[in-house]
């Protein structure tokens, strides 16, 4: 189905309980709750892009960038959580993630081919900085340093939504299943005995894998530079921007992380698309819990040290 601006994919296995002769209904229960464990992940799905989206005029996220410029805005203890990842991952990553990088994002249109011109990046370029988000723990209030600070969680929040998604289906027994939001998904156990395979799309060719791999309850997310861009002049324009220049990160052309937790995952996929191949390699090998596989500009292939073998 269709959410948070992309595709959404889940599958997963109910065991059904054995019919006998007291129980002919076990296979029609069985589907019933299959049924409602997906309407439940569709509703839930949705109900985070109402919070999250900046296209919705009242989401909380709206909300929060139209007014934390001039006055401190008290938020859901959930955004306020998934703000404090993002900004520890800032802190990590030396700003390489940045939910500030809005205030340029924003004014890309891929679709139409709009990017901001030079001048419209100087002019914006001072408002990308996360340490200009204060969080009030507190309280679960937030403010912004001045009005021309906007944050977007586009490079974060499906991460979150997906790990919400398996959540409900463990809590109801559910032990094998994937969802993917986008580039990202989760892999949990896995196809009765068999691993799930997840391929890695090729960066510059249509329908086609770079590489398969075997994974059991872990998180993967792909950061790609083909997802949403246009060329102009030769110049590939994509939506992962480099908060240093407000100019598309172009060291790397696909970046996936593998990790436990699929909130940071899908954080970390994006800030080492913009820290590149070495250095984005050396920061997710100080990370242990962590693993990288990083496509480079010459479609050549690069794997963290825990993959190696
Ligand atoms: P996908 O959207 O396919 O999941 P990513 O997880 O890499 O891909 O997220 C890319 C999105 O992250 C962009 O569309 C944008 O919303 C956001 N983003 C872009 N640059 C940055 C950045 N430097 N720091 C944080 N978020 C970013
Ligand atoms: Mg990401
Ligand atoms: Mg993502």
């Amino acid at each position: 189905f269709n959410t948070m601006g992309t595709r959404a994919h889940i599958e997963f296995w109910l065991d059904k309980p054995k019919t006998t002769k007291l129980n002919t209904e076990a296979n029609e229960q069985t589907d019933l709750k299959a049924q409602q464990l997906i309407q439940q992940i569709v509703t839930e799905m949705s109900r985070l892009n109402n919070a999250m989206s900046p296209y919705i005029a009242t989401s909380e996220l709206s909300l929060l960038n139209n007014d934390a410029g001039s006055r401190e805005v008290t938020i859901s203890s959930e955004l306020f959580s998934l703000l404090t990842i993002a900004q520890e991952i800032s802190v990590l990553s030396h700003g390489a993630f940045d939910i500030t990088y809005a205030s340029i994002g924003y004014q890309y249109n891929y679709r139409e081919k709009i990017r901001p011109q030079k001048n419209a990046i100087e002019n914006a370029l001072p408002a990308i900085n996360y340490q200009g988000i204060t969080l009030i723990e507190a309280n679960n209030t937030v403010s912004f340093a001045n009005n021309a600070i906007k944050i977007d969680l586009g490079g974060i929040a499906k991460g979150y939504a997906i790990q919400q998604c398996i959540n409900i289906l463990k809590l109801a027994g559910v032990e094998s299943a994937l969802m993917s939001a986008g580039g990202d998904t989760i892999l949990l156990g896995d196809r009765r005995g068999r691993p799930w395979f997840v391929g890695i799309k090729h960066p510059r060719a249509e329908d086609k894998n770079a590489v398969h791999i075997p994974l059991s309850n872990e998180a993967i997310s792909t950061s790609g530079d083909y997802e949403r861009y246009f060329i102009e002049d030769g110049t590939r324009y994509h939506h992962i921007i480099n908060p240093k220049t407000g100019d598309s990160a172009r060291e790397v052309v696909s970046v996936s992380i593998i990790g436990k937790d699929a909130t940071v995952v899908d954080a970390l996929s994006t800030t080492v698309f913009v820290k590149g191949l070495k250095e984005g390699m050396a920061f997710i090998d100080t990370l242990p819990e962590y693993e990288a596989i990083i496509i480079d500009n010459n479609q050549k292939l690069h794997f963290s040290k825990g993959l190696q073998q």
